[in-house]
């Protein structure tokens, strides 16, 4: 379904999808998540590494279609330097794009702006929210 997508969104998903950014594990990491999205075989294991309350390492691991791997990519690329609550409202934002809503002024989402394009396919959905939800996941067990 890539080449059905506006030549904008596309170019820029298939560039992270080709050379994705912050690859790897961390050995030091304060929370790992794992998760998969089983209707399209997608799988992603996102490993941050926290400084009291902001990220300063995010890497992921995964294997899937260009769209979830795209997304993972973009995400981690918007994490590092993101506290806590600003990772949470990043994630909030990507909820509201895939819902066809603008992301608040206040929070940059990067080049996750091209998941947007991904909205009029809601099966792939799935694909794009995988790394949002993993991180979440991840997110979720640390202690408050
Ligand atoms: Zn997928």
């Amino acid at each position: 379904m890539i080449e059905q997508l506006d030549a904008l969104y596309r170019d820029v998903i298939l560039e992270h999808f080709k050379h994705p950014s912050h690859v790897g594990e961390l050995p030091d990491a304060t929370v790992t998540a794992e998760g998969a999205n089983p209707l399209c075989g997608d799988e992603l294991t996102m490993s941050l590494r926290l400084s009291q309350d902001r990220v300063v390492q995010a890497r992921f691991r995964g294997k899937g279609c260009a769209i979830s791997q795209a997304a993972a990519s973009m995400l981690t690329q918007q994490l590092e330097g993101r506290t806590v609550p600003e990772v949470r409202s990043l994630i909030e934002a990507m909820r509201g794009v895939m819902q066809g809503q603008a992301p608040d002024a206040t929070v940059d989402v990067g080049d996750l702006e091209a998941l947007a394009g991904v909205r009029k396919f809601p099966v792939r959905i799935k694909c794009a929210a995988l790394s949002w939800n993993v991180v979440e996941q991840a997110l979720s067990t640390l202690s408050r």
